[in-house]
């Protein structure tokens, strides 16, 4: 949506954008930058080191189902979910994906039913749903599966496949399935239920779970994602896809990857190296501080309106938390397209309408950098009084 916006930046020396008075401030995305801080803290000293001999092969682990997902990365995974407690791997195939927007069509794919192709599967999701999920299944105009709008309004007979993303973009909101009917197969999309943005409550065990490094460590840029698959025939059609779609998944970026989550998963543990704070403290706590800034921002405006979250055991903190999602989902007083408003205070956002919601809402990053979050907390509390015609 922002490829008409001029976006005015200052460029630091090591490039990165400081906004000045006259830049709009890209919120649109859900660029996770906001976890560089913690990765430049880390250092050098974690650095991976590829050498060119590495790596050649198409394959990795011939033994396995996901013949392309390398060894470490695997282990990184299930060691990672085990740690924080939020994902049942064990009796589960792993496939690896070119972030888990591969994955999801990778999903799309696998549950479909190639002899049906008069009657492309339905793809559904609970409005606000994240804006992607229609792009992907009709972007190719596949005669396998099509995109059917919000699962509380879905009334059709037959297969369909629903996508619970939980907690979910845009919203926050911890999520069930709402079709519930025999003939429905779910897709799990799980990129942010991590502790940073919310309680862990119990380890997931669903039939297709997505996770991404993305929305986990902040690393989108290596594009690893990761779905945990429970029956063998639907992960082995989610490997076909990616076997036409890409032969696989960078080596490099999967040994990056393992890498991360390594350093995270010793970043948890109690006698971690002094110089490692833990990772999801440490993110924890910045989104708590930002979900304050941003409600002393709205507060006394009536303009806006702030969702709330209620309070959960998180059972790998061991302490009550709220969720603090990675996205604001704002709603604005009744009558005003709350993305074109906060355009004109120079902050892009993505529109309600996008998520299948109204204009009334607007979805917010709140994973930027720290300079850009601030600029944006400064320009909402400056935003008063009625707005005529938006
Ligand atoms: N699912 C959800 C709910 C997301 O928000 C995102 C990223 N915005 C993705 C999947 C895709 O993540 P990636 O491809 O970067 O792994």
């Amino acid at each position: 949506m922002c490829g008409t916006d001029r976006i005015l930046v200052n460029k630091s020396s090591n490039n990165e954008s400081i906004p000045n008075n006259e830049a709009y401030i890209n919120l649109d995305h859900g660029d996770p930058t906001m976890y560089e801080s913690y990765w430049k803290e880390v250092g050098q000293k974690y650095s991976v080191t590829i050498p060119v001999f590495q790596s050649l092969s198409y394959f990795a682990n011939i033994k396995i189902l996901c013949w392309f997902l390398e060894p470490k990365l695997e282990e990184e995974i299930k060691r990672l979910h085990n740690i924080v407690g939020n994902a049942i791997v064990e009796d589960r195939h792993i496939v690896v994906g070119t972030g888990s927007s591969q994955l999801i069509l990778a999903a799309f794919y696998a549950l479909s039913d190639p002899l049906n192709e008069l009657d492309p599967v339905n793809v559904v999701s609970a409005a606000p749903y994240y804006s992607s999920y229609p792009e992907m299944a009709d972007f190719l105009r596949s005669r396998l599966f099509k995109w059917s709008g919000d699962a509380r309004c879905f009334d059709k007979d037959g297969p369909y496949i629903e996508m619970v993303t939980s907690p979910n973009n845009p919203d926050g909101v911890i999520r069930e399935p709402v079709v519930n009917r025999a003939t429905g197969m779910l897709v799990h999309d799980l990129a942010y239920y991590w502790p940073q943005y919310t309680a862990i409550t119990s380890p997931a065990d669903h039939d297709i779970m997505l996770f991404t490094v993305s929305k986990c460590t902040g690393h989108a840029g290596s594009r690893i994602g990761w779905a945990i698959v429970r029956d063998e025939k639907v992960a082995r059609k989610m490997v076909k896809f990616m076997e036409i779609n890409t032969i696989g998944v960078s080596k490099e970026a999967q040994l990056r990857a393992a890498n991360i989550l390594e350093i995270i998963s010793l970043s948890c543990q109690k006698h971690k190296p002094h110089d490692l704070e833990n990772f999801f403290k440490y993110s924890h706590r910045l989104m708590v501080q930002r979900w304050k800034k941003l409600r002393d921002a709205a507060k006394n405006n009536e303009l806006f309106y702030v969702p709330k979250f209620p309070h959960r055991y998180c059972k790998f903190s061991r302490d009550y938390t709220e969720t603090y999602p990675a996205f604001a989902w704002i709603k604005c007083k009744e009558g005003i397209d709350c993305e074109k408003l906060l355009r004109r205070h120079k902050i892009l956002t993505r529109s309600g309408r996008r998520f299948g919601s109204d204009p009334e809402y607007a979805r917010i990053s709140m994973l930027n950098r720290e300079e850009e979050f601030e600029v944006f907390v400064q320009r909402l509390s400056n935003i008063h009084g009625t707005v005529n015609g938006n």
